[in-house]
C-alpha cells in the first residue's frame, strides 16, 4: 500500500497523474473552483464521489459531476460526465490476467524493479547473463550517491532530488531489517572545479532556498576542515550524501523478494516477443526460457538489441581485459524509465501524431523500460523501478506527470513525430 502525500501550493494539484476514486475537498475560493473542478474531473474514475462546499456546484457541474446538496454549506457529486470532458483517460492499471513480470537485467535497475514489484504481490522471474547480482555497471565495490545542485531546475536536478529522497527511504527499510548496505553516513563533499563554480553552486543553493540537511555551500575552510586535509576551494556538502555497495543494495532486494522471485542466472536473454497478452523470452538456443504479462527491460545498453536488434550495436561486441563495465546514457543524458511505445503504430499513423502529446502515443502492452542511467544509478534505480509499478499497477504516479514524461523512454519518438521526421508506413 502506497500513500502518495503531495504537498504544495494551488498548482500542484493539476502536476499529479492519477486515478482517483473520493475526493473530498474541504475549501475553495471562487477562483480556484473551476480549476479545480477540471482537475477533479481528469483524475476521476468511473464512479468516483465528491464530498465539497456547495460553493462548487456550478464548477463541479460544468466538469461532467451530477450534484446533490446534503444541507447548506455541503454536497456530494458523482463523476457522470454527458460530454467528453477529458483529452485522455486517467492511469489504469494494466489489464492481466496473473501478476506475473519478467525483469531483464540484475543490476541496481532491475533488482529495485523486482523489489517493487514484488512488494506489491507480483511474482517476477530475474534473468541476468552473469552468475550473480550486480556484475555489470552496478558490480563496483561502492558508489557515491548525492543529490545535485545544477544552476537551473532541470530535469536531471529535479530528478536527482526526487531519487535522493526515495533511495534514502528505500534503503533505510533495507537497513532496519538487518541487511549491510556499507553504506557510509559522514556526508558527502563535492569540491568546486573552479572559484566560479563554487559561487555558482552557492548561488544556486540560495536562490533555491535548499535545507541544510539536504545542502550547504562551504568555504574553502570548512571545506578542508570536514574532509580533514587541505582541499583547493570550497563547494557544497550533502550530509546525507556518501557512499555505499551498489551488490549488497541488489542483494538486499532481492532477499526481500525471495518468495516471489525466481532467479535465472548465467541466462542470456537473447530475443523477446509478444504473443496473446504475454511476453516470451527466448535464450541462444531460441529455447523459451521464461514468460509473462509484463516484461521490464532493466539490461542497460542490451536493452536496444532486443528493441530494435538490426541497428543496435554496443562496444561490449569488442574484447576487453580486466574488468569492465560501461555507463549507459541517451544522447540527452535523460535516463529511460517507463511504458515503450508501440514504434509501428506509432508510424503508421504518423499523420495523426504530429500534435501528440505522450499520453497520445501508442504504447506496447505490457513491455516497460528502467534503462540508461548513466552515472546516477543508484540514486535513480528506486524512483525508476517504483514509477513503474505505479504505472502498471494504475497507481498516483510517485512524481510530477510533467517530469515523468522528460525520462519518458517515448520521448524521441514523439519528437521525431512531432517533427514530422516520421512519415506514415
Ligand atoms: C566505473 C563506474 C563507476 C560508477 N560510479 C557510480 C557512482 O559512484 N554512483 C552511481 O550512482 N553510479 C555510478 N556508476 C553508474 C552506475 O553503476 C550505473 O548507473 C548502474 O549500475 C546502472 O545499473 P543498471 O542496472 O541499469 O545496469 P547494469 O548494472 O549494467 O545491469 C544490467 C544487467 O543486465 C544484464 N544483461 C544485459 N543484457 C542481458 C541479456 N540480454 N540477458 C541477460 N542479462 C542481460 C547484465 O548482465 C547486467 O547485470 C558508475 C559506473 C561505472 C561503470
Amino acid at each position: 500500500m502506497a500513500l502518495t502525500l503531495a504537498i504544495g501550493d494551488d498548482d500542484m494539484l493539476p502536476k499529479l497523474w492519477a486515478r482517483v476514486d473520493a475526493f473530498h475537498i474541504d475549501a475553495l475560493s471562487t477562483n480556484e473552483a473551476k480549476p479545480h473542478a477540471k482537475t477533479l474531473a481528469r483524475f476521476a474514475a468511473d464512479d468516483t464521489t465528491v464530498t465539497a462546499p456547495t460553493s462548487l456546484e456550478g464548477a463541479l457541474r460544468a466538469s461532467g459531476f451530477e450534484c446533490h446538496r446534503m444541507d447548506d454549506n455541503t454536497l456530494t457529486a458523482q463523476f457522470a460526465p454527458r460530454w467528453r470532458v477529458r483529452r485522455h483517460e486517467p492511469p489504469r492499471a494494466a489489464d492481466v490476467a496473473t501478476r506475473g513480470a519478467i525483469v531483464i537485467g540484475a543490476g541496481l535497475a532491475g533488482c529495485a524493479m523486482t523489489s517493487r514489484l514484488a512488494s506489491r504481490g507480483w511474482r517476477v522471474t530475474l534473468i541476468d547473463r552473469y552468475a550473480a547480482p550486480a556484475r555489470d555497471a552496478s558490480g563496483n565495490p561502492a558508489g557515491v550517491f548525492h543529490p545535485i545542485v545544477w544552476p537551473d531546475d532541470s530535469v536531471a536536478a529535479r530528478l536527482t532530488h526526487a531519487g535522493f529522497s526515495h533511495a534514502l527511504n528505500h534503503w533505510q527499510t533495507l537497513e532496519q531489517a538487518d541487511h549491510d548496505l556499507f553504506r557510509s553516513h559522514a556526508g558527502l563533499l563535492q569540491i568546486a572545479d573552479t572559484e566560479e563554480d563554487a559561487v555558482a553552486l552557492a548561488d544556486a543553493i540560495t536562490r533555491f532556498n535548499y535545507p541544510r540537511e539536504y545542502v550547504s555551500s562551504v568555504s574553502r575552510d570548512e571545506a578542508s576542515q570536514i574532509a580533514g586535509v587541505e582541499v583547493a576551494r570550497g563547494g557544497c556538502f550533502f550530509p546525507r550524501g556518501g557512499a555505499i555497495s551498489p551488490a549488497a543494495v541488489c542483494e538486499a532486494q532481492l532477499a526481500q523478494a525471495r518468495e516471489s522471485l525466481i532467479r535465472l542466472m548465467n541466462t542470456e536473454a537473447s530475443r523477446i516477443e509478444y504473443c496473446r497478452d504475454r511476453w516470451y523470452v527466448f535464450d541462444q538456443e531460441d529455447k523459451e526460457i521464461a514468460s509473462a504479462p509484463v516484461l521490464v527491460l532493466a539490461n542497460a545498453q542490451d536493452a536496444q538489441r532486443l528493441l530494435l536488434p538490426a541497428v543496435a550495436r554496443t562496444s561490449s561486441d569488442e574484447t576487453h581485459r580486466g574488468r569492465v563495465a560501461f555507463r549507459c546514457v541517451t544522447s540527452d543524458r535523460i535516463p529511460m524509465i517507463g511504458q515503450l511505445a508501440d514504434e509501428s503504430l506509432a508510424r503508421r499513423d504518423a499523420s495523426k501524431l504530429l500534435g501528440a502529446w505522450p499520453l497520445d502515443l501508442p504504447r506496447t502492452p505490457g513491455l516497460y523500460g528502467a534503462f540508461a542511467f548513466g552515472s546516477r544509478g543508484l540514486v535513480w534505480a528506486t524512483l525508476a523501478a517504483e514509477l513503474i509499478a505505479a504505472q502498471i499497477e494504475g497507481e498516483p504516479w510517485p512524481i510530477e506527470r510533467e517530469l515523468a514524461e522528460a525520462i519518458d523512454p517515448a520521448r524521441f519518438l514523439l519528437r521525431a513525430l512531432r517533427h514530422g521526421e516520421i512519415t506514415a508506413s
